[in-house]
């Protein structure tokens, strides 16, 4: 039995992730939830989509109903994502839903609490877990295979100063922040995931607006230091007005480092003398069958790939703004 999938939002990512869907061996794209009816025809003939299996956000609950869905899939804007996580889990529904998993930490332990009462899984959709190098930067992390982890930095940035005005990451209520939520999760994740710990203290600053009249309401970047008990420091970095991609770790005996680090590849890595050289994947379709492997034989995920995963992040995220505005070093 292949792991039945219903896409919630169909928008630029919902596409990647039915392609990667679409070539899983352990899942298929069997339902949609949309807004704009003109979708319906086109995702129902590429992907085979029973009619049936076709949702509004107003008839959404009636999924409830549907056997042929077994795990609803949210990558709606962040600010939305709550709401139909929420909607989704009582409708009996095991559900994943994009990164920044919400806009606050508080929306999180919500989200987790509502798939708890449901007896439905949560998983966020951290693509990069199942990835060959950002594993390999794990591994050397958080085994000390170079020695304890002294010192990192992490930066993701893109310039997206042509970005559509009426786009739904430039209004704070649907995206919950600018650069920090939407690219900035992943050098929060980048840090405790090659530490393999949490950190205790951020300080930030706001980056000087070079585009105020496109980053009107949302931060354009943002710098930000994690704390980590055992004195470690990451030195974080994110950007809508310029590139970075890349994830440097410093350790006792050897630095080790992705550039590109996050993206959809083609990822590079390297230590002080060595090349890394592992496949390239497809990394959505590697992360549903994973995924899958857990939700079809109804076994607990593992922590790092469920919401407690997100909360952490969203506790940080939330200590980084609040660092920023009030130019305090903020406890996490
Ligand atoms: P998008 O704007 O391309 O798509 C959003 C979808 O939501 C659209 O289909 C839109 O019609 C729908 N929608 C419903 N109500 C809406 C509203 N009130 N306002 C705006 N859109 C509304 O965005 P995206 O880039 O696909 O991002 C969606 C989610 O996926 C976000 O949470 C984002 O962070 C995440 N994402 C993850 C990755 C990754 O690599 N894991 C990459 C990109 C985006």
């Amino acid at each position: 039995k292949k792991l039945n999938v219903a896409l919630v939002g169909l928008g630029r990512y919902a596409n990647y992730m039915a392609e990667g869907i679409a070539v899983s061996k352990y899942c298929k794209v069997n339902g949609i939830v949309t807004g704009t009816p003109s979708k319906i025809p086109v995702w129902r003939k590429k992907y085979n989509i029973p009619e049936k299996n076709v949702y509004n956000y107003e008839t959404f609950d009636q999924i409830a109903d549907n056997k042929d869905i077994d795990v609803v899939y949210v990558i709606l804007p962040n600010g939305m994502h709550k709401e139909y996580v929420i909607r989704a889990a009582r409708a009996g529904k095991h559900v994943i839903v994009e990164k920044p998993m919400a806009i606050s930490a508080a929306e999180c332990e919500e989200m987790i609490e509502g798939c708890h009462k449901a007896g439905v899984q949560l998983a966020v959709g951290y693509r990069l877990h199942f990835e060959p190098y950002n594993q390999h930067m794990m591994k050397l992390g958080q085994e000390k295979v170079y020695g304890e982890v002294r010192y990192i930095e992490a930066g993701l940035g893109y310039n997206s100063t042509n970005i559509d005005p009426s786009d739904w990451h430039l209004n704070p209520e649907l995206s919950g922040g600018g650069c920090l939520q939407n690219l900035g999760v992943y050098c929060v994740q980048g840090a405790r995931y090659v530490t393999g710990l949490e950190p205790v203290a951020i300080t930030a600053r706001f980056g000087e607006k070079l585009y105020p009249d496109v980053f009107k309401e949302v931060e354009e970047s943002i710098h930000w230091s994690m704390e980590f008990a055992n004195g470690t420091i990451a030195s974080c970095v994110a950007s809508s007005s310029f590139q970075i991609d890349r994830l440097f770790a410093s350790a006792e005996n050897n630095f080790f480092e992705l550039s590109p680090a996050i993206s959809y590849g083609p990822f590079q890595g390297r230590t002080r003398s060595d090349e890394f050289d592992f496949p390239q994947t497809n990394q959505q379709q590697v992360q549903m069958d994973e995924m899958a492997k857990y939700l079809l034989n109804k076994k607990t995920l593992p922590d790092h790939i469920c919401g407690l995963e997100g909360l952490k992040d969203l506790r940080v995220i939330d200590a980084v703004y609040e660092a920023a505005r009030s130019g305090k070093r903020v406890a996490v």
